[in-house]
């Protein structure tokens, strides 16, 4: 029997198990098949406190790592493929089909950005190609580049960017944008901005960094090359949980894990009953926890997903030590 088992090998994971192991709950981190979430997948990382020269994403998941197993977390690299409570405690079902059994969970799987899916917007990701404009920002300095969506990330994304671009396009497929009024005023009043309707990029062009994109008319299929030198998918997030359908964790209609702090801060009423106002990251299920992007449909950096994982993580200690008490 574990104490706390940590679902997910990201930031947010890995600093959970790094106060774990420091607070000696000997936590088991369950890293994913492909560990280290999407940091993997982003070049250069500038804006992560402590390393003011830069360090590459997967170097600093590496680092987070190494932290953790020194102070004795222990690690299995498998997907968890289902959860369950038994009795008080939780039944964990993995992807070689082993069992853990442990008191109390974590669930910090975060999630994926989403990409257009072509190939050679796969090839390019990090030489031009980029889901987050927050942490690749700062290299388009003088550039023209485009952001592709049509939410609240797109303008928020495309108004930040015109900070370091000469020039944002913003594409998108429709002829209107779905974005809040007040975000798509301030993109509509900044010069540097131009926004391309009724389009889809069916091709990001370039050989070894971005170049341009290929563009399809979606109403006369016309297609045209646009010249540029950046593409930030802005087309939403999908929080990694689908191993929770049948666990009885509330999810948000997005998939993001509710918890009570989420429930108590936005005020949604009809679902304090099943939330504790005690703890702030546990979900409506008493000993699961959840934190990083997985349950933060908005600001989805590194530093944030470990941030609410460590207070998560304070939050396990005393919930263990309570039970502890109640048993003695
Ligand atoms: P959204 O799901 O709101 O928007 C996604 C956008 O991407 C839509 O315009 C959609 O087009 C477009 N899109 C989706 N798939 C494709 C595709 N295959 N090809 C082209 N375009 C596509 O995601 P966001 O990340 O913008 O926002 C997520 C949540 O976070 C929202 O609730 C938002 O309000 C919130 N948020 C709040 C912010 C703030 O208040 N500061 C900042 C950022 C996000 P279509 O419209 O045609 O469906």
């Amino acid at each position: 029997m574990e104490k706390l088992v940590i679902i997910g090998g990201g930031p947010a994971g890995l600093s959970a198990g790094i106060y774990a192991s420091r607070a000696l709950l000997s936590p088991t981190i369950v890293e994913g098949a492909l560990p280290g979430g999407q940091l993997t997948q982003t070049t250069e990382v500038e804006n992560f406190p402590g390393f003011s020269e830069g360090i590459y994403g997967i170097e600093l998941i590496k680092k987070m790592r190494d932290q953790a197993e020194k102070f004795g977390a222990k690690f299995i690299t498998e997907d968890v493929l289902s959860l369950q409570k038994i009795g008080e405690n939780f039944e964990i079902v993995l992807g070689n089909g082993e069992n853990i059994l442990s008191e109390s969970l974590l669930v910090a799987t975060g999630a994926k950005a989403n990409w257009l899916n072509l190939p050679n917007e796969q090839r390019l990701i990090g030489r031009g190609v980029s889901g987050c404009a927050t942490c690749d920002g700062f290299f388009f300095k003088g550039k023209t580049i485009c952001v592709i969506g049509g939410g609240d990330s797109a303008m928020e994304e495309a108004t930040f960017l015109t900070k370091f671009a000469e020039k944002v396009f913003i594409i998108h497929r429709k002829s209107e944008f779905r974005a809040s009024k007040i975000m798509q005023e301030k993109v509509f009043k900044n010069p540097k901005i131009e926004v391309i309707w009724n389009s889809q990029v069916v091709d990001v062009l370039g050989d070894q960094k971005v170049s341009g994109v290929l563009l399809k008319d979606t109403i006369s299929s016309e297609e045209k090359i646009l010249n540029l030198d950046g593409v930030f998918l802005a087309i939403g997030h999908t929080p990694s949980t689908s191993f929770l359908k049948n666990s009885g964790v509330l999810l948000d209609e997005k998939g993001y894990v509710l918890t009570a702090e989420r429930v108590f801060f936005e005020n949604l009423e009809n679902l304090k009953s099943q939330f504790s106002n005690k703890f702030r990251y546990q979900t409506n299920i008493e000993g699961i926890f959840a934190s990083g992007d997985c349950v933060d449909p908005n600001y989805r950096q590194a530093i944030t997903a470990s941030g609410i994982s460590v207070s998560a993580e304070i939050e396990i200690e005393k919930f263990l030590s309570e039970k502890n008490n109640r048993r003695a």
